[in-house]
């Protein structure tokens, strides 16, 4: 009897050693596989050089990135999903009269603010987009709103804004969107063009221009605590655009692209040669069907499929795995990234 029980007392010892080590065996399997949460963003590609910005610019201009990123990171930290992260960075710039997007959108040829912007989940594909749409806040929120309640993809103009205000999202008048800044780029485009100006200030205007020398789009692409991608871009366009010109922003597969399996990427720069390229997209595809790195996959688009067109610009991304890459071929990108293994990066030029 009392063997038995010494063989019973044995046995249970030995039953509760293996799975503890089972246990051991899962929680470490699950800190090796375990995808970082990360967010990268952009504000704009073009000639930015530390000798156009004053130093109080530079740190207004960086601490807005910060802003942005600080907004989408704070979302992933509480388990939140990577949409509602790149469209929280996105609405930060949109807000802020130094980007071109939202407030500080740059004007077409009629003296008007003509948005676009895109948003795409990589896990299921999913996108929505709105193009050359007017007085609407945040473009990247109604983008959303096209991609969650409709089976459309992209909406434009008036149709677009009828949807809009079917749906309660924000509208704000047109003194809301102007800017000196955009302005005066409008007007020097014009004057070197001889183009007939917009009435809206042309008499009392400051002769001392201030060139804007980039294009200000505003881009995020995050992953979450699940591994899922999300990437959304948000834009005014080009100053001085006509005949309601769409760029590459709202087009999925051009200025903005997710899916989990590969990356998520958000242009900017001259937007037909984006579209030409299908760059966002094409990048995704180098990443899956010749199996270089984001990285790698960025340079060889903008290098030598955008750059060869004539085309200039940036992009930024990220990798199933969470690593964060971007490149360009102008001077500068605003560009940051906040990854959960702790990096914090926020960058003007080039470097
Ligand atoms: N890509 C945008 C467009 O062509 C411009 C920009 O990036 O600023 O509309």
């Amino acid at each position: 009897m009392k063997q038995f029980f010494t063989f019973l007392l044995l046995g249970l010892i030995s039953i509760s050693l293996v799975n503890c080590a089972k246990e051991q065996d899962k929680t470490n399997a699950s800190t090796t596989e375990e995808i970082p949460f990360a967010i990268v963003i952009h504000g704009g590609a073009g000639i930015i050089k530390k000798e156009f910005i004053s130093p109080e610019k530079e740190k207004e201009i960086t601490n807005k990135l910060q802003e942005s990123l600080d907004a989408g990171y704070a979302i992933l930290n509480i388990g939140g999903t990577s949409l509602d992260a790149v469209q929280a960075a996105i609405n930060v710039m949109e807000n802020s009269p130094l980007f071109n997007a939202g407030k500080g959108a740059v004007f077409n040829s009629n003296g008007k603010n003509e948005m676009d912007a895109s948003i795409m989940e990589g896990k299921t594909l999913n996108a929505g987009a709105v193009a050359g749409v007017q007085n609407i806040k945040n473009p990247i929120n109604l983008a959303r709103l096209v991609m969650d309640s409709i089976n459309h993809v992209m909406l434009s103009g008036k149709g677009a804004e009828l949807f809009a205000k079917k749906h309660h999202i924000k509208f704000e008048e047109d003194v809301y969107f102007y800017t000196e800044r955009r302005w005066n780029s409008l007007m020097k485009v014009k004057e070197k063009k001889g183009e007939k100006l917009p009435i809206k200030n042309a008499n009392n205007l400051s002769t001392n221009y201030v060139d804007d020398h980039k294009y200000g789009t505003v881009g995020a692409v995050a992953i979450d605590k699940n591994g899922n991608i999300a990437a959304a871009t948000s834009t005014g366009g080009m100053t001085n655009k006509k005949f309601n010109r769409i760029g590459d922003s709202p087009i999925i597969g051009a200025g903005t692209y997710a899916n989990n399996n590969t990356c998520g990427v958000s242009s900017t720069g001259t937007g037909e040669y984006f579209i030409r390229t299908l760059a966002a997209h094409e990048t995704s595809n180098i990443v899956q069907y010749k199996n270089l790195s984001l990285k790698n996959a960025l340079h060889e688009v903008i290098f030598n499929q955008i750059a060869p067109l004539g085309g200039d610009g940036g992009m930024i991304g990220l990798d199933k795995k969470g690593v964060v890459a971007w490149d360009f071929n102008t001077e500068g990108m605003y560009r940051g990234y906040k990854r959960s293994i702790g990096e914090n990066v926020v960058k003007l030029y080039g470097e």
